[in-house]
């Protein structure tokens, strides 16, 4: 029944399997992006090709077709039920507008295996003077606020003068869990009680993060919820506070992001 259900939710939503999966013995789908060019909606069915059983979940990302053919995957795959299946392909179409783009040929940029965001043409490679240039840039640690960055602060205390005092009085007081949120990510929530999370959201409430404003504030497109967690409930802040005894917060799907403490 499942696997019947599966292949008939992918033929509703117009998917067509592939004859070969490089990577593994499932059947692989995909289908056009439906605005977005040389973008392709990539399942894997989780059913195995030669048994025709479900050996996984269900898996759906998004890949960019580059200059080369080659299959560029510029979202993070997102497992899900049958039940969640088409609003996890809506939700990885809507995130397509928050992949980037390169700014010399506008195709859309991927992680590479590196860790660097780059071009899915490579289109740095045809520049042949500037070649080095480009592919030396590492790409920017991400901005974690961590116990070293309060030290390194305090070391260097002429960097910001203004901020050193108010540090000391709030910091024992009210810690501040972070994480970094961004625009595009996939998120669902999970619960903590005593900072410990007692309640994973995933597969049943997913959504697409829509904007993140200077204050934290987090507006959310939640697409799927099939919780009995009430829209008023979820959470809309990139931190809360470390004494709180119940929070709801966000879990990204599509990216590693952790929450930490912040000064
Ligand atoms: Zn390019």
């Amino acid at each position: 029944m499942t696997v019947v259900q599966r292949k008939a939710i992918l033929k509703a939503e117009g998917f067509f399997p592939h004859k070969k999966n490089a990577k593994g013995t499932s059947i692989i789908y995909s289908r056009k992006h439906p605005s977005a060019k040389f973008v392709r909606v990539v399942v894997d069915s989780g059913i195995d090709s030669k048994t025709g059983k479900i050996v996984g979940k269900v898996g759906v990302k998004l890949c960019y077709v580059n200059r080369q053919k080659s299959w560029r995957e510029i979202t993070t795959e997102i497992f899900t039920t049958n039940t969640g299946l088409v609003k996890t392909i809506k939700a990885q179409e809507a995130a397509e507008k928050f992949v980037k783009n390169c700014k010399h040929c506008k195709a859309k940029k991927f992680t590479a295996k590196s860790g660097n965001v780059v071009c899915a043409n490579a289109c740095w490679t045809a520049w042949a003077g500037k070649k080095k240039a480009a592919t030396t840039k590492k790409k920017k640690p991400q901005k974690k606020i961590t116990a070293s960055t309060v030290k390194k602060a305090a070391r260097n205390p002429q960097r910001n003068p203004q901020r050193k005092p108010q540090k000391k009085s709030s910091q024992k007081k009210l810690q501040k869990i972070v994480a970094e949120i961004l625009p595009g990510d996939l998120v669902t929530v999970e619960l903590l009680k005593l900072r410990k999370v007692t309640t994973d959201y995933t597969g049943s409430v997913l959504g697409i993060v829509t904007k993140v404003d200077q204050f934290g504030k987090v507006s959310v497109d939640w697409t799927a919820n099939t919780s009995n967690i009430h829209e008023w409930e979820m959470p809309f802040t990139n931190h809360y506070a470390d004494d709180c005894r119940e929070i709801m917060r966000f879990k990204v799907l599509s990216r590693p992001v952790e929450w930490a403490k912040a000064v």
